[in-house]
């Protein structure tokens, strides 16, 4: 099913306690056109970069089904740039530089072939420019998810509110769910994030996890406990395109269906958590997502009382 995809397309320089990276391929539409593409294709992206992006990593994406024909190229400018620098326990990180580069006047011009997406994927950008993506489609899709972080909360609140009512699920991280309500207890911030407008709110609690709230129903998928995280980069953004990757292939929005979604989704993020930047995206094969997924359900598998008697 047609999936659009919108979101930035980035350098990004990260340093971890196992190591730094240069200049490496990054940005939120990079990592959720990835792992949407192991589930659906072709994956429609819209972003921008400068002439600075080389030729070979828009290949990287038009060989995992990629259709990069609504990323423009900006040759007099440079594309966005964020860096950041993960703690000792890999949960929390800082943010060093944000360089928004192109990003700052970005138009995102919709090819015609795109306007009658189904599903839409609003990755982490400017929520102005979020916005304006759903007001040029045709048709509204059949469902629409937001993802966002702190950096927007902080300088553009009040368009990313108006964007926010417009939408059907909204990710963000525990620490942003907090911002964003007010609220410390995540039950009490789910209640009144929903009260904003989408009808799911997905929050994302990194190594513990993630939660799927739906008016009074709840459900919540472990993340996967592993020896070794390498580099938690994109690991939100590869949880959304595994989540709308899978609901688009699925063509099915129900709650039980966001479910499974969700365990998809945490599968492909624990893949990108074990080397730096996308590396671990780029050579997945359906084999070792399935028996990952099927890690996560024997994660949390009871047997019944009337079973283990
Ligand atoms: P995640 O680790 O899933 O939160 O996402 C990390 C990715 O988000 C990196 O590849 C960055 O390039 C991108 N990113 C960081 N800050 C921003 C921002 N303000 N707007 C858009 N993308 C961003």
């Amino acid at each position: 099913m047609s999936l659009l995809v919108i979101g930035s397309v980035a350098f990004d320089a990260l340093e971890t306690p196992f190591g730094k990276t240069d200049k490496i391929i990054g940005g939120a539409a990079t990592y959720i056109s990835l792992s949407a593409s192991y589930s659906t294709k072709p994956v429609n992206l819209v972003a921008v970069v400068g002439g600075d992006f080389p030729q070979s990593d828009i290949q990287i994406l038009e060989n995992h089904g990629v259709n990069t024909e609504g990323l423009q190229i900006k040759p007099d400018e440079k594309s966005f740039f964020w860096s950041g620098k993960y703690n000792k326990d890999l949960n929390s990180r800082e943010t060093i530089t944000t360089e928004l580069n192109v990003l700052g006047s970005f138009d995102p011009i919709i090819p015609d072939n795109y306007l009658d997406c189904k599903y839409l994927m609003l990755g982490n950008l400017a929520p102005q420019v979020q916005r304006l993506v759903i007001q040029r489609l045709v048709n509204r899709p059949k469902l629409i998810v937001l993802d966002t972080m702190n950096f927007w909360m902080d300088i553009a609140a009040e368009e990313l509110l108006a964007t926010i009512e417009m939408v059907d699920v909204l990710s963000i991280n525990d620490e942003e769910a907090r911002q964003l309500s007010g609220e410390y207890s995540l039950v009490k911030a789910a209640r009144k994030i929903l009260a904003l407008g989408p009808k799911f709110l997905i929050i994302k609690k990194g190594e513990h996890g993630a939660l799927l709230f739906h008016k009074n129903k709840t459900f919540f998928a472990p993340a996967l406990p592993l020896e070794e995280v390498f580099d938690p980069t994109g690991a939100g953004d590869t949880f959304a395109g595994g989540f709308i990757g899978h609901i688009a292939a699925t063509d099915d929005c129900s709650f039980e269906n966001l479910k499974r979604a969700v365990i998809h989704g945490s599968a492909m993020a624990s893949f990108c958590v074990e080397k730096f930047g996308t590396e671990r995206l780029l050579n997945l094969t359906q084999e070792e997502i399935e028996a990952r997924e099927a890690q996560f359900e024997e994660l949390v598998r009871v047997q019944p009382a009337s079973v283990t008697a």
